[in-house]
């Protein structure tokens, strides 16, 4: 029988919940509750209780909801913010559209994420805040981060599109700087269907500006205490993510099991390094990566036999051409360059079967056999 194993199943997930999901889209048609109302404040309280944390900003993206800290922590021109170089854009475009310059730091050779000392050297008089990512779901060395941050006195945000629910030391991402900034991005582990996001703080006073900015600078309508934006959730995203937040937890802990088994079946193939969690912390396993020999021909493999795979990131953010007015060379980037070019991420769902995941570690096999 011929297996095909996509990147990701977002119908798959969608009929394991049909009808929780079909009331709940329902519920916002009849109530016309489209903008703002009772199905945004909802979610809003139901994902602060879930999370654990005082505050909860919702916005329309992952994207905006980092622009909006940036903003409202009060950085702009002249100033630095320091995030790391293997990340989605919006890590470094956000920090360039609040005004600021993006400086990137490597990340260490093992956890794949930002590297302390790394980042204390990229520490100049300019700096103000620091961009950590927890990527793929695996956590950052977050309290060694916080504590360079309070040594020079810089705001620590903390981007969580890729880590709901991944804790480190007991702290769930988003809890340990000033915020964190969440992605609801269809595919991202809780994904609406549409876009949207939101921001997450224990600070009361920034939670009420990044609500303000949020929503053109008006928390009543009509009283523009200031300029803002229109980043809002929409109600029937808000609705569709209330009612996928019940299954969350459970939808992390099926990733983790699946990385297992990864780690199981590929233990034994020389050519790949496969991903170590940090020690004291919980992966929630948005991406399973490794890195591998022959990557791009291992790509082409796994596709020709039914298995989609994918590159996170297939370029360095420093040297996109984006950034290419910065003059960056991937020789300052030594081990996040050594991963963008081995790197390559396997199929990751709750919904993978267990035939799926054997699957891919067999062609896996298969061609290194082949391919020595
Ligand atoms: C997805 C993602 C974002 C942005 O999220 P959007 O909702 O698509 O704007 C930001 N940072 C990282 C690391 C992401 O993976």
């Amino acid at each position: 029988m011929y297996i095909t194993v996509p990147f990701v199943d977002l119908k798959a997930q969608y009929h394991s919940i049909k009808p929780q999901i079909d009331v709940a889209v329902e519920q916002v048609l009849e109530e016309t509750a489209f903008i703002g109302g009772r199905y945004v404040k909802q979610f809003e309280q139901a994902f602060a209780s879930l999370y654990g944390v005082e505050y909860v900003i919702p916005c329309a993206n992952g994207t905006d909801s980092l622009y909006i800290l940036l903003k409202m922590l009060g950085i702009g021109k002249g100033d630095e913010v320091i995030t790391v170089a293997n990340s989605w854009i919006s890590s470094s475009e956000t920090i360039t559209q609040a005004g600021a310059a993006p400086v990137f730091a490597d990340i260490d050779p093992v956890y794949w994420s930002m590297d302390v000392q790394a980042l204390e050297q990229a520490v100049t008089p300019a700096t103000k805040a620091v961009i950590a990512v927890h990527l793929h779901g695996q956590m950052c060395e977050i309290d060694a981060i916080h504590a360079v941050c309070k040594k020079h006195g810089l705001y620590l945000i903390e981007d969580c599109a890729q880590s709901h629910f991944s804790e480190y030391k007991d702290v769930r991402a988003g809890l340990t700087g000033i915020a964190g900034s969440f992605s609801f991005y269809p595919g991202k582990n809780l994904g609406a269907y549409g876009d949207a996001g939101c921001i997450i703080t224990k600070d009361e006073g920034l939670a009420t500006q990044c609500r303000m900015f949020a929503n053109h600078g008006a928390l009543i309508k009509h009283q523009h205490q200031m300029e803002g934006i229109n980043s809002r959730l929409d109600g029937l995203q808000a609705s569709i993510l209330h009612a996928k937040l019940p299954y969350i937890l459970e939808w992390t802990k099926q990733r983790q099991q699946k990385a297992e088994q990864y780690r199981r079946l590929l233990n034994d193939v020389p050519q790949l390094q496969l991903p170590v969690d940090r020690p004291n912390s919980k992966h929630s396993y948005h991406l399973f990566v490794v890195l591998a020999q022959q990557r791009d021909a291992l790509l082409h493999y796994l596709k020709e036999n039914g298995v989609e795979a994918a590159i996170h990131y297939p370029a360095l953010l420093p040297l996109l051409p984006a950034y290419s007015y910065r003059g960056y060379k991937a020789e300052q980037f030594p081990h996040a360059y050594h991963y963008q070019q081995h790197c390559i991420s396997l199929p990751i769902y709750p919904e993978l079967t267990e035939e799926q995941l054997q699957h891919v570690c067999t062609i896996i096999k298969q061609f290194y056999q082949q391919h020595g």
